[in-house]
């Protein structure tokens, strides 16, 4: 377990599934009945981005900080989507950014911040320091329970949720990256078995766009009868030493997720382009009905 989500955090692929995360529950909100949500790998839920690990990538630079340009999160045409800039303005309101970014939250606080009174959290985390910094984070906070395992293993203790909806956000590390496409897909089968109407995002890498299919094919048959997939792609998906964009495959999505994700994704491949223009992609791998035709940009 080498993985250290402190050098990544608010990097392109962050931002991606944080705002997406964001979307979600907004979605659910938009009922009044209280909502679980369930995070396998939490990481350590705040990030310094002053931190030497931060400093050592500096990826955030490339995802969250293109999103800060002063003019940006006013209104009007070329300006951030609302979805955009409630998601950054949640962000900026947390204590420690008061004057400009400083901490970076991750899934769990982001969904804490988001969360109303009522809804729950479940947080699984492996390694012990993270693990750690998790429950010394959410000590305070009553809606938050942490869970030193296995998030695949925990899966079978902790659905379905007493709140009978919600979401469960699947985030590994991907440090052998086949072996964890497979270990996911043993997670969801059983996870479905025993909660078929939750909600699952599950976050995965793009570098050889070949080693991503047949997990893209798995879902299309695991039995869901919706599952929305958005990615945004930052380099060409044909090399397999870096990260070249990412995606996340939401399996039972809310009605209109789509429509809600259009708009973000075009302006996030427009401030998140590199050496290239950045490509986007919102493709339903199932749909109840008729397939869609997929929408790539
Ligand atoms: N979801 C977090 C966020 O968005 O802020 C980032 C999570 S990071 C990508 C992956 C985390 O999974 C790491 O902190 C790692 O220690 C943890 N991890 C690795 N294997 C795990 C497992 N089997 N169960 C729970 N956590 C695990």
């Amino acid at each position: 377990m080498n993985y250290r989500h402190a050098y990544h955090a608010g990097n392109f692929a962050d931002v991606l599934k944080h705002s997406v995360l964001f979307a979600l529950i907004e979605a659910l909100k938009a009922k009044d009945t209280p909502f679980a949500l369930i995070d396998t790998h939490a990481g350590s839920g705040c990030y310094a981005l002053d931190s030497e690990e931060a400093g050592k990538t500096g990826e955030y630079r490339d995802g969250i900080a293109r999103l800060l340009f002063p003019d940006l999160r006013q209104s009007g045409p070329s300006k951030l989507p609302p979805l955009l800039r409630h998601w950054l303005d949640s962000i900026l309101a947390l204590p420690g950014n008061e004057h400009g970014l400083k901490l970076y939250p991750g899934s769990p606080l982001q969904a804490a911040l988001a969360m109303r009174a009522t809804d729950s959290a479940q947080l699984c985390e492996l390694h012990p320091e993270e693990a750690a910094h998790l429950r010394e984070l959410f000590h305070h906070d009553r809606r938050v329970h942490v869970h030193h395992r296995d998030g695949y293993e925990a899966l079978k203790a902790l659905l379905p949720p007493k709140e009978k909806r919600g979401l469960v956000l699947i985030d590994p590390p991907y440090e052998a990256q086949e072996n964890e496409f497979r270990l996911i897909e043993a997670a969801l089968k059983t996870a479905l078995q025993r909660w078929p109407n939750g909600v699952y995002a599950i976050w995965y890498p793009i570098k050889l766009r070949s080693q991503v299919q047949p997990f893209l094919r798995w879902l299309q048959h695991c039995g869901v009868r919706r599952a929305l997939q958005a990615e945004l792609l930052v380099h060409p998906d044909d090399s397999p030493l870096r990260l070249n964009g990412s995606g996340m495959a939401i399996l039972n999505a809310p009605w209109h997720l789509d429509q809600a994700l259009r708009e973000p994704l075009h302006a996030m491949a427009r401030l998140l382009s590199q050496e290239r223009a950045a490509e986007w992609r919102l493709h339903w791998l199932v749909q109840e009905g008729d397939a869609q035709t997929p929408q790539a940009h």
